[in-house]
């Protein structure tokens, strides 16, 4: 008799993580439906004031999710119509739909060969009198050279705006790196590093007043209930996905050691195999939202992992200024862009994945490249 074959490997487990901690989730659902209270109230500040704290910021504002909260960063910083803002292809359509939507022109530039992430040089070649705003994007939770945009945004007086959305818990030179933007966005999109159980967002900040205008941008353009001082929306977090937001984040600081611990390990495996590419992780300051290696043949390193029942991703495809909504906007090729979206793969990374599960990916990507896998202790 042969053994049945041992379950496949996802990308990301969230029934496991919401097994883990199905009574304290149960036990704040059960909180805020005897609450009454659903829209704003207590759940949401101490949700609010417990991520500030988290990124190293003085306010947080909650909203209805990671695209929203971009396009209310930009609002909130004065980004609108005849206004360039900078920024990368290699990154989800968001982004880019955040810049459009408040009227402004995406400027897509190419990224660094070795790191993925907004090549500074490449933007201080794109500002021109037009230029607003930089909305960097900390890629697979790797942080953007944020000292070095400062400097260009101080210099030209723009607002650095930073796509997040997978960088919660990474560390930037002097530690969270979502302090060290005007305004950072997150997402609580359920896949990532903190999911919420359906959409979420949030817009966080070191000024008071760039807080505010987020915040009244989100809530019908009021500061009191029958006020409407601008034309705003309605996107705001729920009461019930901060409560349960609030029980996720007290784990995302050991979320955030295995995941590293899952990414050392695998950087460690993949560090001379023959075709692969692995970015070490050790001292990135990288909260390892995704682990992504650069391969030569990509398409069939994905089918041999899938033969071996490990399921992988590409983040992302296509970049963003060959997709037919933004192509208008593409001005000339990237060519570290465009190669690297030929190369990359998105391997497991989840807090609850098992060391036999790691072994297991490492094996099946060891094996498929050609080679045994090397000696655990070097
Ligand atoms: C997930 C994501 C977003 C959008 O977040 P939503 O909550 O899905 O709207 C924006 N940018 C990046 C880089 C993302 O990964």
């Amino acid at each position: 008799m042969t053994a049945p074959p041992a379950p496949s490997i996802p990308l990301v487990d969230l029934i496991a993580q919401h097994r883990a901690l199905e009574r304290e989730l149960s036990e704040a659902f059960a909180r805020t439906l005897d609450s009454g209270q659903f829209v704003k109230g207590p759940q949401l500040e101490a949700f609010e004031t417990e991520l500030a704290e988290a990124c190293a910021v003085p306010h947080a504002v909650g909203v209805g999710n990671g695209t929203d909260a971009l396009e209310l960063a930009l609002r909130a910083a004065g980004i609108g119509p005849g206004h360039e803002v900078v920024t990368v292809a290699n990154t989800f359509a968001a982004t880019a739909e955040a810049i459009v939507a408040v009227g402004a022109d995406p400027v897509f530039v190419d990224v660094g060969p070795d790191d993925q992430l907004i090549a500074v040089d490449r933007v201080e070649q794109a500002v021109n009198a037009r230029t607003a705003a930089i909305v960097p994007v900390h890629l697979f939770g790797r942080p953007c050279d944020m000292p070095a945009l400062r400097t260009i945004c101080d210099r030209h007086g723009l607002a650095l705006i930073a796509d997040a959305a997978q960088a919660i818990g990474s560390n930037g030179s002097d530690g969270p790196v979502t302090a060290e933007a005007d305004l950072s966005t997150l997402s609580f999109y359920p896949g990532k590093t903190l999911g919420a159980l359906g959409d979420g967002g949030a817009v966080v900040t070191p000024h008071p007043a760039l807080a505010e205008e987020v915040r009244r941008l989100a809530d019908h353009g009021r500061r009191s209930k029958y006020v409407h001082e601008v034309v705003g929306r309605n996107s705001r977090l729920d009461a019930m996905q901060a409560a349960l937001l609030s029980v996720k984040l007290a784990h995302l600081p050991e979320w955030v050691l295995r995941r590293r611990r899952i990414a050392q390990r695998y950087d460690r495996a993949f560090d001379d195999l023959p075709g692969v590419v692995a970015w070490r992780h050790e001292d990135s300051g990288s909260a390892v939202h995704l682990y992504v290696v650069e391969v030569e043949d990509r398409d069939r390193l994905r089918d041999d992992l899938a033969r071996a029942g490990v399921h992988t991703g590409v983040h992302y495809p296509e970049p963003l200024h060959l997709q037919p909504a933004f192509r208008r906007w593409r001005r000339s090729a990237l060519p570290h862009t465009e190669a690297l979206a030929r190369r990359i793969v998105s391997l497991p990374v989840y807090p609850e994945m098992g060391e036999s599960e790691v072994e297991r990916v490492i094996a099946a990507v060891t094996g498929a490249q050609g080679r045994r896998p090397p000696r655990r202790a070097r």
